[in-house]
């Protein structure tokens, strides 16, 4: 099938379309329905269908006789480690830790959640809780333990698997402190906690409620796979939304297999024995979908890589990944090229190694900007491919199909809409925009199969946040435009939701955790474009009444917080004390214009705000602090 057929043919007639796409999975019980309307405008794949997301994964491939070849690569540079499983290692694996799941008392339905590092045990992990049908939330290694305590209450798991440490490049973090901490700070209560003692720590186990990874192991029977519906959940994934409470994205089994399955041949032009490198985390979207289920599923080798794209040990570290595993194809966030680029601009530790293996890069995640797209392509001699989709929808939104013989590429474009994903941009009045024109990147429903339909706990929350806006359409938050070619260009989010390394976070979040200081009465905080990490938060302060506070003092205060409270990963590294902050007669902070004055760019102030003369004296503190740029 040609690229631009499939498109037309997956929007003309969607329950064909992807009625044929559901053909290319094994199912346990075929689905008769595709796909049906719900009266609050959500939709449901393959009603009546029945599968199980671990079979999709190994069994049927060990079954098919091709349990030799290899599943797994786990490449760790921190430790010195390089392990291989084959698909049947990996399913006796899984299978055994399945059964020391439901020997627990873990079962269909019951909440898992996984706060570990980049261990293959952590992935193993999550393909036993879909082998027994449990419900896995992982939760990034890098969120400090309130954050993991916000997502313990509102998942509720029965119970957390963890290992005793990450490592940060040569820095050991434990992780045992964090569980305990925000099991502590939890109104919920998990039944137990499972520990992965690595060799580098020990971690201090609390009698009756923590038990040993390998002794809980110990007699079991292996676990069979359980039928599951292709409406059941398989897991969480938490994304930051404009509050602090963050969004439960829920993902069902069965439209995203065959999501999965798609993307993977016609995307990523991926083949079984291809080997794949989505370099990223399970704690992130990516990690659920291109580095455990979607190669696993399509019989790819996927490589699972605990190390960094520098200084582990440097940055010829992706080069020779690829050169020694012979990848076929990569995932990576811009972010990692640009950190490569500084340390490696001439390109002589990418010379150092072989690539040849490698047919083409793609990235996602955050823009990719020009001068690294350039770089990168002149240096590799690659197909460069951007393409963009979101937490929420699991899988790509906007790509080339390389699969079907795609090649194009556009700078400053993430491609063109993907079957199945009807792209379009509308005003603020919600009427059509011209090409070329600026406005909300919506999907127009029904949305295709592996895109969440619901949030955790919170469908009324699923229904406000993402088809209230626009009838009819699922709204992306990410503003842009279509030009006239259908080439989808992404400007960035129109919400408080902002980039930093790739990784979402909220600025209000960040916002809710800054006012909890005492000295501190209001605070905005903004995002300011940086060269390597994409966006920066910056807070702006104000003091409480009478506060004496040295503001050096208060910025290493707020800095240590936000580190405790959200984590490392939000680089939280300056904030800043001002006199005012721009508002709207109603009492709004004005983000937007903020952020504008930090970044130097022209900006003409709402006819809404409250006091047009805080905005030469802000302009003026920003850029006496250094923050502004020139
Ligand atoms: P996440 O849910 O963490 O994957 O973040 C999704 C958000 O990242 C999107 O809404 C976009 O704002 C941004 N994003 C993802 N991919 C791209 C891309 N290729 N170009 C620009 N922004 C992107």
């Amino acid at each position: 099938m040609q690229a631009q057929e499939a498109r037309a043919r997956a929007l003309q007639n969607p329950s064909e379309f992807w009625a044929e796409q559901a053909d290319q999975i094994d199912w346990f019980k075929k689905p008769t329905q595709i796909l049906q309307e719900n009266t609050d405008g959500t939709h449901t794949w393959y009603a009546d269908g029945e599968l199980n997301s671990c079979f999709l994964a190994l069994d049927r491939h060990v079954a098919a006789g091709k349990g030799d070849r290899v599943a797994l690569i786990y490449d760790s540079p921190v430790t010195n480690t390089k392990k291989t499983y084959t698909y049947k290692e990996l399913l006796d694996a899984v299978a055994l830790f399945a059964g020391a799941l439901k020997a627990q008392g873990v079962g269909k339905g019951d909440g898992v959640v996984i706060y570990m590092p980049m261990v293959p045990e952590a992935g193993i992990a999550m393909l036993a809780c879909s082998r027994i049908g449990a419900v896995h939330s992982v939760v990034f290694g890098g969120f400090a333990a309130h954050e993991l305590g916000v997502r313990i209450d509102d998942s509720k798991p029965k119970v957390i698997l963890s290992a005793s440490c990450g490592i940060e490049f040569t820095k050991i973090i434990e992780y045992k402190p964090l569980v305990d901490s925000a099991i502590a700070q939890a109104k919920h209560k998990p039944e137990k906690v499972i520990m992965f003692q690595r060799p580098e720590v020990k971690a201090e186990m609390i009698a009756g409620r923590d038990l040993d990874w390998y002794e809980i192991q110990q007699g079991v029977t292996p676990a069979e796979c359980e039928p599951m519906k292709a409406t059941d959940p398989l897991y969480i994934m938490y994304t930051s939304g404009t509050t602090g409470k963050p969004k439960g994205v829920l993902r069902d089994n069965g439209s995203y297999a065959v999501a999965l399955n798609f993307a993977l041949r016609n995307i990523y032009n991926m083949q079984e024995g291809d080997v794949w490198w989505g370099i990223s985390d399970i704690g992130w979207v990516v990690g659920h979908s291109f580095i455990m289920y979607g190669p696993l599923m399509g019989g790819c080798t996927t490589v699972f890589y605990e190390g960094k794209p520098v200084r582990t040990p440097d940055a010829g570290a992706l080069w020779r990944v690829i050169e020694e595993y012979g990848v076929n194809g990569i995932f990576c966030a811009p972010t990692a090229f640009r950190a490569i680029r500084k340390e490696d601009p001439e390109g002589e530790l990418f010379r150092k190694y072989d690539v040849s293996s490698l047919k083409h890069i793609f990235v996602a995640g955050e823009k990719l900007d020009s001068p690294t797209y350039h770089w990168l392509r002149e240096m590799s001699q690659k197909p460069v491919f951007d393409h963009w989709w979101q937490t929420e929808t699991g899988w790509p939104v906007t790509a080339p199909l390389t699969g079907m013989g795609e090649s194009d590429m556009l700078i400053g474009s993430t491609n063109r809409g993907v079957p199945g994903y009807n792209v379009q941009v509308l005003r603020v009045d919600g009427s059509q925009a011209e090409a070329d024109e600026m406005g909300s990147i919506v999907l127009k429903l029904p949305l295709p199969p592996g895109v969440a339909q619901t949030l955790w706990n919170d469908h009324e929350r699923y229904l406000s946040s993402y088809l209230q806006t626009f009838k009819g359409y699922y709204h992306t938050g990410d503003g842009g435009y279509i030009d006239k070619n259908g080439f989808v260009h992404i400007m960035g989010r129109t919400d408080d939701v902002i980039n930093v390394s790739g990784h979402r976070l909220s600025t209000g979040e960040m916002e809710e955790v800054v006012a909890t200081h005492p000295a501190v009465a209001e605070c905005a905080v903004i995002a300011v474009s940086d060269e390597v990490k994409g966006q920066l938060p910056i807070g702006l302060i104000l003091l409480k009444d009478g506060v004496k506070i040295d503001p050096a003092q208060l910025e290493k205060e707020l800095i240590a917080l936000v580190r405790e409270k959200i984590g490392a990963l939000a680089c939280f590294q300056k904030a800043l004390v001002v006199e005012r902050l721009p508002k709207t007669r109603s009492g709004k902070i004005l983000r937007a214009i903020l952020r504008k004055i930090a970044e130097g760019e022209d900006y003409a102030p709402p006819s809404t705000i409250d006091d047009l003369s805080i905005l030469p004296e802000i302009s003026e503190s920003l850029r006496v602090a250094g923050i502004t740029k020139t």
